[in-house]
Parts: structure tokens; C-alpha cells; sequence
């Protein structure tokens, strides 16, 4: 994993794709691959003392919005029954949940949360954008629900991770969606 810095234009188009400027910004966790950020890296803890366990949060608009898409489709509910169904598949999502925390405590240990990954890791999955997330910012291998999203995301031509969707012009989306 590699966080870069943001840079002011960073950070420009981040106030863009989120319609806010966010908070406890430690870097870029993953580029869009004109350049553009497409996961931002959160601290643990926000300057107000606010616990906030997503630290790796997708910002892309095009792949927020192929989220949102696949969520409304009920796709979750098969992921859920494949982690009911596969042993291996638990093991490879606990062992990312695993990862997420140590990725986390590396930047700082907040005991609120120290059990806390993101997304319904390490048992269910609840919300795609955040396993995305994960899955960008950590590579391939990692995260194993978020290996199959993004192969499902190309699939439908919801989104490509190798093909810049950006358009800084459009309305911000709505993560809390
Ligand atoms: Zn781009």
C-alpha cells in the first residue's frame, strides 16, 4: 500500500467529488490513473477527537456511483450467501479485516474502534463502497469481496479501474447513499 501526498489539486478535486472538504486527510491511498484521487486516506481520529474507522474512503463519483448500482441490485445478499456458503472466502474477508485494522493502528491504535474495520468486515458485507475502498487502496489479493467487486464492476460496465471515468463537472454524489 502507498499513500501519496495530497497535493492542493488534490484536494481541490477531493472538495469536488464529495461536495465538502473532508476532514483528517493523511494522503491519497489510490489514483485514478490520469492522477485524480480516487481513495482518500482518513485518520483514525479526527481533529475533534471523533473516532472514524473508514480510513480508506472512496471518493471516485464513477465508482461511487457503480456501487450505489450494484447495491440497489440486491448483489449483497449473494455476496452474503457465498460468505455463508465458502470457508476459504470467510477466511480471505477475516484476514482483510485483519488488515484493515493493522493497516489503521499503524497510523494510530483508537480504542474505540480498535475491533472496527469497515464495510460489515469481517462477517457480512454491508456496504460496497467501503470494501472498494479497501480493495483499491490495499491491491490486488487482499480483499477477496472487494477482488470479486471490482471484477463484477467491469463485468457490467459499471466501471473500469483501468479507464479514467473522471469528470470533475458533475454533481457530487452522495456517499451516505
Ligand atoms: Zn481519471
Amino acid at each position: 500500500m502507498t499513500i501519496t501526498e495530497a497535493t492542493a489539486t488534490d484536494t481541490a478535486i477531493l472538495e469536488l467529488q464529495l461536495g465538502r472538504v473532508p476532514r483528517g486527510v493523511i494522503g491519497i491511498a489510490n489514483r485514478c490513473v490520469c492522477g485524480a484521487p480516487r481513495v482518500v486516506a482518513t485518520k483514525p481520529r479526527l481533529e475533534d477527537g471523533t473516532p472514524f474507522p473508514t480510513m480508506f474512503y472512496l471518493t471516485h463519483p464513477a465508482a461511487v456511483k457503480g456501487c450505489s448500482t450494484l447495491e440497489a441490485g440486491k448483489w449483497m445478499e449473494t455476496l452474503n450467501q457465498m460468505l455463508a456458503d465458502d470457508a476459504e472466502l470467510r477466511a480471505g474477508y477475516e484476514a482483510a479485516h485483519k488488515h484493515y485494522i493493522q493497516t489503521r493502528d499503524e497510523v494510530e491504535e483508537v480504542p474505540e474502534i480498535k475491533d472496527f474495520s469497515a464495510g460489515g468486515m469481517p462477517t457480512r458485507v454491508k456496504c460496497l463502497h467501503a470494501i472498494l475502498g479497501h480493495a483499491l487502496a490495499a491491491g490486488a489479493g487482499v480483499n477477496p469481496i472487494g477482488d470479486l467487486l471490482i471484477e463484477r464492476l467491469v463485468t457490467d460496465k459499471l466501471w473500469d479501474p483501468v479507464t479514467c471515468s473522471c469528470n470533475h463537472g458533475e454533481t457530487p454524489t452522495d456517499l451516505t447513499k
